[in-house]
């Protein structure tokens, strides 16, 4: 990733330090400092009534043409299980409904840095599906069926979200 030069607040050259243990860059004069935390996504695990999984194929990079599970950025300000359900309708245009946390998850990836992922379980009643720009296509899967998902993360999630029995975490309003 890269850093910055100059200070963001008053345009003084940044100088390298270790702060709070780690070395980053800060402002001698205002005092500002670069810190680089991750950002929060979203990963929805989607099933239908018929238990089938919800994948698509990404029209997109990272992960260009990769068969994965819906999801994107969290916005500011925004409930963190309100932006999977947000990424799920803008991606596929489904209506779906937080069943449970399946688990929070870090990455680092090459096009933006540290990925905070969180992954919930997400039930819709409805599953025809309208795809956005951002795929090439999306369908609910058998697990028999599925689509050869490789994203190390997804493949993860899809483990874990199998492996729980009961959900860790419901909703007050389910
Ligand atoms: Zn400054």
């Amino acid at each position: 990733m890269k850093s910055y030069s100059f200070c963001p607040l008053c345009a003084n050259r940044l100088e390298q330090a270790m702060i709070d243990g780690r070395e980053r860059m800060f402002c001698s004069l205002c005092s500002w400092v670069h810190y680089i935390n991750p950002l929060p996504v979203a990963v929805a695990y989607t099933v239908n009534e018929n238990n089938e999984l919800l994948v698509i194929r990404r029209a997109h990079e990272p992960a260009f043409n990769e068969w994965a599970l819906p999801g994107g950025f969290l916005e500011t300000g925004e409930e963190p299980s309100d932006g999977c359900l947000r990424e799920l309708m803008e991606e596929t245009s489904l209506e779906g409904k937080i069943e449970s946390l399946i688990g929070v998850y870090h990455r680092d990836v090459e096009l933006y840095g540290s990925l905070l992922v969180v992954a919930y379980k997400v039930f819709v009643v409805n599953d025809s599906i309208t795809i956005n720009h951002e795929l090439f296509e999306a369908g609910f899967y058998p697990q028999h069926l599925l689509p050869k998902v490789r994203i190390p993360l997804h493949l993860q999630i899809i483990r874990d979200a199998r492996i729980i029995q009961r959900p860790a975490f419901q909703q007050a309003t389910s």
